[in-house]
């Protein structure tokens, strides 16, 4: 899921976002537009970043970026559609959204301090993964048996994100989050504004509200709409099948996570 990235905004006349994978998390360039004379030309909020999301990529985004020194001072702003997911206490029934979280992953977040609340919270290591076919005996075995260290975490998603939620509660208040609060239309500026346009991103939220940014990240998810607004292609089909998820109680707990996939 989440991968490490070294993150590096150099003030607003660059931005570079290095990385190998952050995982569902577009960078929209063509939503980067300098002004030379760095006048603003309406009279709505201007943001340095918004990020349109705050799912577990989004808001890790938010909590990384807001924790980077090279960014103090910088407006951000997180924006998500639905509720704040805050856990005071771990429910006593499992989610059926988990995720496999990598090493890397799960240094990414005890970087911005989400791993301890987490640990703290549930999550299971493994050692050892098997996967096998329903339609044949073919049979995969990832063994970390002999290796000291986990090969990955199954952690639900929720606990991810009210971990990473409760450390953006910690972040001075030039990180914004606004909550219900979807975003239901993009602007983009012109490459060559006239006086009287935006030269920043502007966001419409449902409730008519207006906010301009400087950058914008989309993280907004399978469907994602700055994707599609911004046309970028995506490969995808149908395999025409269901999936069942459920939360399974065994009589035998091993550092071992199973899949089968069946037809
Ligand atoms: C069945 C299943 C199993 C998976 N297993 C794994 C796994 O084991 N390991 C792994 O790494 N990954 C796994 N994944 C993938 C993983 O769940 C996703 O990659 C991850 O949830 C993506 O997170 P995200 O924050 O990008 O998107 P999401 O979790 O979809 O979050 C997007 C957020 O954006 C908000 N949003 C959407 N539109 C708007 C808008 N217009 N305005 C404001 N907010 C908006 C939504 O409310 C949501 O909170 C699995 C996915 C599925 C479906």
């Amino acid at each position: 899921m989440l991968t490490k990235a070294p993150l590096a905004l150099n003030g607003l006349g660059r931005c570079f976002i290095t990385e190998k994978h952050l995982y569902a998390l577009n960078v929209i360039r063509r939503g980067l537009v300098f002004s030379e004379n760095g006048r603003d030309s309406s009279k709505t909020e201007v943001y340095d970043v918004v990020i349109s999301g705050g799912g577990m990529v989004g808001s890790a985004m938010a909590c990384s970026l807001g924790m980077d020194p090279n960014l103090a001072g910088k407006k951000i702003l997180l924006l998500e559609a639905g509720h704040k997911k805050v856990m005071d206490r771990v429910p006593g029934t499992y989610s059926t959204r988990v995720s496999s979280i990598s090493p890397g992953s799960a240094t990414l977040l005890s970087s911005i301090g989400a791993w301890e609340h987490i640990t703290r919270m549930r999550y299971k290591p493994y050692k050892r993964m098997q996967v096998w076919d329903a339609c044949s005996d073919a049979l995969i075995t990832f063994d970390k048996e002999d290796l000291l260290d986990e090969m990955a975490y199954i952690v639900e998603n929720d606990i991810v994100v009210a971990a990473i939620t409760r450390q953006l509660d910690t972040l001075p208040e030039n990180v914004q989050v606004k909550y219900k609060s979807k975003v239901v239309k993009y602007t983009w500026p012109t490459p060559h504004h006239a006086a009287e346009s935006v030269p920043w991103v502007k966001v419409t939220l449902a409730n008519g509200e207006t906010l301009q940014t400087k950058l914008l990240i989309g993280a907004d998810g399978p469907n994602s709409m700055v994707r599609q607004k911004l046309g970028i292609p995506t490969v995808k089909w149908n395999y025409d099948q269901s999936a069942v998820v459920a939360v399974l109680r065994l009589s035998e707990i091993k550092s071992s996570a199973i899949q089968r996939l069946s037809i």
